[in-house]
């Protein structure tokens, strides 16, 4: 009887870990890697490539970086609908300037170590990001900075999947486990996700000035990192507050 008890318990607390695994989805730039610091870096390498003739290239990548920026703001990064490729992203400099881009990112927070350590724990560890203004070129940069092999799946929206359509493919796949969205830029999640969403804000500072307090007031479940590995505390809190 005893027994019977015991494994009983012992099954349940085993029902209750598979229902506690989550699916734990990352965006990319400001968020797991450090692209930004380097974008005026990569402007100068690209102009040095293709316009070796150009007097103050020095000058003109800190334009061009400042222009790059912009597109950054909230306004831009919605990626509500299917954005089709601007054609002088067909231009070989931004090609370039997207490669070296890739070569000079830094990884933040030691995050593929972090993502090991959350797919040990049984999470679904998914990429969760918004296409380059190249197409294939996120995938590639993924690709180049060792991450791609890493994740249980790679997700791209913004140009052939709206962000919504890409959050119920993630549905689909791998069913309805808490989604534990991390990304830099907090405006993504309004009106996004489901009930069973719990949206981290990852505060990168270079993108964190366009956060404004009238975005953070619209998500629900939001929870603020300012390390990437404070995820398992979030993890954690969220797990407790299930089970009540
Ligand atoms: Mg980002």
């Amino acid at each position: 009887m005893l027994c019977d008890a015991i494994s009983k318990l012992l099954m349940g607390e085993m029902v209750c870990q598979a229902v506690m695994e989550m699916i734990v989805a990352f965006d990319f730039d400001g968020t797991l890697v450090d692209s930004y610091s380097c974008i005026e870096e990569a402007f100068r390498r690209a102009l040095e490539k293709h316009f070796h003739w150009l007097p103050f290239k020095g000058f003109w990548a800190k334009v061009l970086a400042k222009i790059e920026l912009y597109f950054e703001r909230p306004h831009f990064g919605k990626h509500g609908g299917k954005v089709r490729q601007p054609f002088f992203f067909r231009w070989h400099f931004f090609r370039t300037w997207f490669e070296e881009r890739a070569k000079l990112s830094k990884p933040i927070d030691n995050a593929k170590e972090l993502i090991r350590k959350l797919k040990e724990q049984g999470h679904t560890v998914i990429s969760f990001s918004a296409e380059d203004f190249i197409d294939g070129m996120k995938e590639h940069r993924l690709k180049v900075s060792g991450f791609y092999e890493l994740f249980d799946d790679v997700i791209v929206f913004g140009r052939e999947l709206s962000i919504c359509e890409a959050f119920w493919l993630v549905r689909e796949k791998y069913g309805d486990e808490t989604f534990v969205w991390v990304d830099d830029k907090p405006w993504r999640f309004i009106g996004r996700g489901d009930e069973n969403t719990e949206y981290v804000w990852y505060y990168f500072p270079l993108t964190a000035k366009y956060v404004k307090e009238k975005i953070l007031n619209q998500i629900p479940h939001l929870h603020v990192i300012q390390d990437l590995w404070s995820i398992f505390d979030v993890i954690e809190r969220i797990k407790q507050e299930k089970k009540t």
